[in-house]
């Protein structure tokens, strides 16, 4: 089969070649290598890539799968990994100096679930520096950039995750998010990207930013891949005390039944001023979609929107400086040759290894748990955040879901928001509460700007209801299939 088409193709068409023998996976593998090798110099998705090693996956795949022994649907397909998710062997770096030569000692568990699948682990993909951003402009080895148009950003932090599927040097990939990390790179690279439910999936051996709202999740084409990617990574660990003790659904035949049309909430404050008039354009022609098919819509308050973005910047930074105290010089991370005393080697180590941006975090988490401090900045930033959270249950009283834009813009610039720490901050307007109420979140993209951006639609479900949320991202997605539009690279 011609390698264009490989690259080109959705999870479902590769597991479908596969099962009927029209390909191989060392075939498919070898075709997402040499994609790879023709645009990655520009986009730069890629931190590493170690071709031989997936080669004898793919390998070790078609072996299988000549016994009959395959072990899913994905069996033999590649899978990109955020450089923030452990693989055993290889490197992990967070996209920052200070982890320059480290290389994980252990497997996480989505890597184990992923592997247990028969998944083909693919190369590293690229960040901003330990999650802490919204452009991929904060990493230590040079920004991604969007495969829609060069000189724009592909948003961030999993910028890498997200460029990687776009410019279809990958057919899935893993991010992380943490306040928008997954959504708002898919919505600005035009694919679909989902944070499951806090909970759903263990966070055992992602390099951690901010524990309490951390969740790896899956970025494809379409809604369907999402789904089949999500079934593999979800489920109990007993490594993550936060994994939450539930039957993972098949999320993938789920979401082939038709669901009936449901409510789906729109929120006053996420369609304020701010947003681009293109964006609105798309959400409106979204929103009449779902009228088209049935749904009801209806007009919601989260009224503790506005607190989300300074309440975030609250705990997410303290649980950064705490989470990052780690890399000291001592264990993980290279060490500073300047360091003359034992102060020095965590001070000296720590200036040189971390980049602005995390140590901008480091300092404003470090302030907001000082003592005198703490009661007025932390514990009052939780509170608000079960005020976010209690906002969220009372709309889910009234509806099924909740329908917003992913992102007030269009992707931007290189350069347009990097001085301005505050307008950076502001792109995740859309995003944070859902991490703060620890909601399941989807982007799927909905449009294109007048200059061939994509955009995106969010759509936020009930706790642990993922199923749901992704059958109603499905009427959506198997209708238009914007994300199955390719960029020309
Ligand atoms: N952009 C947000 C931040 O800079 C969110 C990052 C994330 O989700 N990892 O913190």
């Amino acid at each position: 089969m011609d390698q264009s088409n490989l690259t080109s193709a959705t999870a479902a068409d590769l597991a479908n070649f596969l099962d009927q023998g029209s390909c191989s996976s060392i075939e498919i593998t070898h075709a997402f290598i040499e994609r790879v090798k023709t645009v990655d110099d520009r986009v730069h998705a890629f931190l590493h890539l170690d071709e031989d090693d997936m080669l004898a996956q793919a390998n070790a795949s078609d072996q299988r799968r000549a016994k009959g022994e395959t072990l899913g649907s994905l069996d033999g397909i590649p899978v990109g990994m955020k450089d923030v998710i452990s693989v055993e062997g290889q490197p992990l770096t967070a996209a920052s100096k200070i982890l320059e030569n480290y290389i994980s000692p252990y497997d996480a568990t989505v890597t184990r679930n992923l592997k247990e699948a028969g998944m083909v682990i693919g190369g590293r993909l690229n960040l901003d520096e330990f999650a802490m951003g919204s452009s991929t402009e904060n990493s230590a080895y040079g920004p991604t950039r969007n495969p829609w148009n060069l000189d724009c950003v592909p948003g961030g932090s999993s910028g890498g995750s997200s460029a990687a599927v776009a410019a279809r040097e990958v057919p899935l990939s893993l991010g992380s998010d943490t306040g928008g990390s997954i959504r708002q790179p898919a919505s600005l690279c035009g694919v679909v990207g989902m944070k499951p439910t806090y909970g759903m999936v263990s966070r055992y051996g992602l390099a951690a930013f901010a524990s309490s709202l951390d969740q790896i999740g899956p970025f494809a084409q379409t809604v369907e891949d999402a789904a089949l990617l999500l079934e593999v990574i979800c489920g109990h660990d007993p490594m993550d005390s936060t994994s939450f003790p539930t039957e993972v659904p098949r999320y993938s035949s789920e979401i082939q039944s038709p669901i009936s049309p449901c409510k789906l909430g729109l929120p006053a404050e996420f369609f304020g001023p701010g947003m681009d008039d293109e964006v609105r354009k798309s959400i409106e022609d979204a929103i009449k979609f779902y009228e088209s098919k049935g749904f009801e819509i209806v007009q919601v308050s989260l009224p503790c929107t506005d607190l989300s973005i300074p309440v975030y910047y609250v705990i997410a930074t303290a649980e950064a400086s705490s989470n990052l105290a780690r890399y000291d010089g001592i264990r993980y991370t290279s060490r500073s040759l300047k360091a003359e005393n034992a102060i020095d080697v965590y001070s000296k180590s720590r200036g040189e290894g971390l980049g602005e941006e995390v140590k901008r975090r480091c300092i404003l988490g470090a302030y907001a748990l000082s003592s005198g401090y703490y009661d007025a900045y932390y514990l009052r930033a939780q509170k608000t955040r079960t005020l976010i959270r209690k906002d969220f249950e009372k709309v889910f009283e009234q509806v099924d879901a909740v329908l917003t834009p992913t992102s007030p813009t269009p992707a931007f610039k290189f350069g347009e928001k990097s001085d301005d720490p505050i307008s950076m901050y502001l792109s995740d307007v859309y995003t944070i509460s859902t991490n703060l109420a620890g909601l399941p979140g989807i982007s799927i993209p909905c449009g294109f700007s007048d200059s061939g951006l994509p955009i995106g639609m969010q759509l936020i479900g009930r706790a642990f209801e993922e199923s749901h949320l992704l059958s109603i991202a499905q009427v959506f997605d198997q209708e238009h299939g914007f994300g199955r539009q390719a960029p020309t690279l």
